[in-house]
């Protein structure tokens, strides 16, 4: 059938990347479509900050597609890389360094990802639920709560859930969190027989979320924002926790001291770690609000205001993975997976 393919990419925003996307009708047997149906497409680098005006043209290479839940039926959301005319990797192609660096660290490792993607909904420039002017009841009942003088953008949030799993995407869950008008959803490992959290397929699928996420937006007229402090004073910022394990992690032979060895690894890169974690960074690692400071590294077992949290479960049962509650919301998971995964292997 004829169908709408919506192939996305990566911008050359400055200092956070954004998403495009654009539309092309393919000749796709939707009974059986496979990534070599989607050719190469090109775009303007000039209009996206990646290329000067008289050399403009750039190379859309599909890498992974998904059934567009939005459109239906045959319809397809096509994730690209952006390459060269002479098909080299943009240096804003930070899915092409992933890609290099998982290649290098070999498949013993067998690195599982789950990422929680904060962020806040906004009407115009107020964050939804917010009084046009002032503040609204200061922080307490939000997070997870249920009714409408406490959670604003349900509708949205379930419609963004929904269409995640009408693509195949690999949703964990999804939570109201402690600022009005901020939520949560969570892609990667969730234990579904059949599935693999590696870091690539696991960072696809939260981009393709988060492209979801503002598209929907469009129809409930809400916009959605990765900033990581989007309102400055006694209001908790959005992260991106970033949780990993490798194979003798989740062992409960070789689980703890795994761990920590990795957490001694982790210490000693700590300034490389926040340089990819994301813009403003400094804003929401404050030591406040769940945090740890973003001049120093700490570790501990269900300690919400250290680097890297141990999760109570983890240390109980002796083995299985690490959250790093560094990245802010706006980090790209590409680049954080990328350097825990150098990192833990030691580079
Ligand atoms: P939190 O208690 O920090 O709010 P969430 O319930 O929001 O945690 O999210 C848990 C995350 O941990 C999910 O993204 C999930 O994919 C991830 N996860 C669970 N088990 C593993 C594991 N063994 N390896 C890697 N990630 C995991
Ligand atoms: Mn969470
Ligand atoms: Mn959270
Ligand atoms: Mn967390």
């Amino acid at each position: 059938m004829l169908s709408q393919t919506t192939y996305i990419w990566h911008d050359g925003a400055k200092p956070t990347q954004t998403l495009r996307s654009k539309t092309r009708i393919l000749s796709i047997d939707e009974n059986n479509p496979a990534l070599s149906d989607f050719p190469d497409w090109g775009f303007d680098g000039s209009s996206t900050n990646q290329a000067i005006g008289n050399n403009s043209d750039l190379v859309l290479r599909p890498v992974r597609f998904v059934d567009d839940p939005i459109l239906g039926y045959g319809n397809y959301l096509v994730l690209c890389e952006v390459l060269h005319t002479d098909l080299t990797p943009h240096s804003t192609n930070k899915r092409a360094r992933l890609r290099e660096v998982l290649e290098k660290s070999g498949s013993e490792h067998d690195f599982w990802f789950g990422f929680e993607q904060e962020y806040t909904l906004f009407d115009g420039s107020t964050p939804l639920g917010w009084p046009e002017r002032g503040y609204p009841a200061p922080q307490g009942p939000f997070y997870c709560g249920v009714g409408a003088d406490e959670a604003f953008g349900r509708g949205l949030v379930e419609s963004h859930a929904q269409a995640c799993l009408d693509a195949g995407l690999m949703l964990f869950g999804t939570n109201a969190e402690v600022m009005p008008g901020q939520w949560e959803f969570q892609i990667g490992h969730r234990g579904v027989e059949g599935e693999t959290a590696d870091p690539l397929t696991v960072s696809d699928h939260l981009w393709l979320a988060r492209w979801l996420l503002y598209r929907l937006g469009e129809d409930h007229q809400i916009s959605a924002t990765l900033e990581p402090k989007p309102v400055k004073g006694d209001w908790n910022g959005a992260g991106m926790h970033t949780n990993f394990s490798t194979m003798p992690m989740r062992d409960p032979e070789t689980g703890m001291q795994t761990i920590e060895r990795a957490i001694q690894s982790l210490r000693e890169r700590h300034v490389e770690h926040i340089a990819v974690y994301g813009a403003d960074l400094e804003e929401r690692l404050t030591g406040e609000h769940e945090t740890a400071s973003i001049n120093t590294f700490s570790a501990g077992v269900s300690d919400r205001s250290s680097s890297i949290r141990i999760p109570e479960g983890v240390s109980k049962k002796g083995c299985g993975y690490l959250e790093d509650r560094r990245p802010g919301a706006n980090a790209n998971p590409y680049e954080v997976a990328a350097m825990l995964i150098e990192t833990i292997c030691h580079y």
